[in-house]
């Protein structure tokens, strides 16, 4: 039997042998679950159709149902891979952990939990505890990190952070394509027929941890107990009990009062536990109140011993302080006006009964709203 060798199937063979062969450039969308970050992501597909796309999307694990929902739908209808990671903890029980109740001068849910994730794995390859897959089979070849472009959702309104990300990330190349592009980000989910997310709708001006941020101000505070009252609730409890853990805790473990009154050292051990079998349960979700527990500054008698509060906003001091300074030739008059605690079942009470006082336009300022 004679066999012919046919030249148009070798040259198709060879090429699609090198096709195989051509490595496609990496680009990795850090998606946020908000408006911007999709339409950058649209914008990558767009502009590189061929090359390996991946959206990247760090959980918080307080996350609203329905960012879920925006963030799958994004990946089906984009036919792009998502990868979701998570350090396994959400905002509220880091600061348990921390002992810390964060604000918007203090706090760093959104480094530890987005951006901590995102650079261990990117520039280390340490896995975080939470890794998920959607749509594992748009990747287009499994090294999807190496020489990878990164995107961000960022625009021309947080032009000055352009620098200090870029410099953040490298040896990675970063890109802002709102920035870059001017492009405007209506009008690109109804081409897709995708839902925006519930948050926009109820008018927040971002789609993060449920419109719980503890980094938020009174405008947004408002906007929370007007539209998701029983979130409101939950948090403000959440709040409390937060304050009364941080505040025993600093309590047992205070080294500024005088000698007499701090807590011996043997005791405070048995303390400590005492507070974290009280609360641990009731931050971790497995039950709906803290244990009983009497926060030790109640029975102390001593001036030294007081329930210190703390909380997610501040508002400016009723009382300055007034101090004078003075060098060699001047009298100087120095005024602070520290700000205070404002805890929310204040400020909800504030707005039961004077609304007018409230700051519209304080929403606050969080690392989150313009990171991703
Ligand atoms: S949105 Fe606010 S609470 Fe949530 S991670 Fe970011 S800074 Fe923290």
């Amino acid at each position: 039997m004679r066999f012919e060798l046919n030249h148009n199937q070798g040259i198709d063979s060879d090429s699609k042998r090198k096709e195989k062969l051509v490595l496609r450039k990496n680009r990795i969308i850090f998606f946020s679950g908000g408006r911007a970050s999709f339409v950058v992501a649209d914008f990558v597909k767009k502009s590189y159709p061929d090359d390996n796309i991946l959206l990247y999307f760090t959980d918080t694990l307080w996350e609203s149902p329905d960012t879920y929902r925006f963030i799958k739908e994004c990946s089906d209808k984009l036919k792009l891979p998502l990868l979701i990671h998570s350090a396994g903890i959400t905002p509220m029980q880091l600061m348990f952990e921390k002992k810390l109740v964060f604000n918007n001068m203090i706090g760093d849910c959104s480094k530890l939990l987005k951006m901590r994730v995102a650079s261990d794995y990117l520039k280390k390859q340490i896995k975080p505890k939470v890794e998920r897959w959607l749509n594992h089979q748009f990747l287009k070849q499994a090294d999807f990190i190496k020489d990878a472009t990164l995107y961000f959702g960022i625009g021309i309104e947080e032009l000055h952070r352009e620098e200090a990300i870029a410099r953040n990330w490298r040896p990675f190349r970063v890109e802002m394509p709102l920035i870059d592009n001017m492009i405007r980000i209506d009008n690109v989910l109804k081409e897709y027929n995708i839902m925006e997310p519930e948050l926009y709708k109820l008018g927040f001006a971002h789609n993060n941890c449920n419109g719980r941020c503890v980094k938020a101000g009174q405008g947004h505070y408002r906007n929370l107990k007007k539209t998701m009252p029983e979130i409101f609730q939950k948090h403000m409890e959440e709040e409390y009990h937060l304050y009364m853990c941080v505040s025993a805790y600093r309590y047992i473990l205070d080294k500024s009062v005088p000698d007499e009154n701090q807590i011996p050292s043997h005791l405070q051990e048995e303390m400590l536990q005492e507070l974290d079998d009280a609360y641990r349960g009731y931050f971790y979700g497995k039950c709906t109140k803290p244990k009983l527990y009497i926060h030790p500054a109640a029975s102390a008698s001593t001036r030294y011993m007081k329930i210190k509060k703390y909380s997610f906003m501040k508002r400016k001091g009723k009382n300055p302080e007034v101090s004078q300074l003075e060098d060699n030739e001047h009298l100087y008059t120095n005024v602070r006006n520290p700000s205070e605690p404002f805890t929310l079942r204040e400020f909800a009470l504030l707005e039961n009964s004077k609304p007018e006082q409230i700051d519209l336009f304080d929403i606050g300022g969080c690392g989150c709203f313009v990171q991703f």
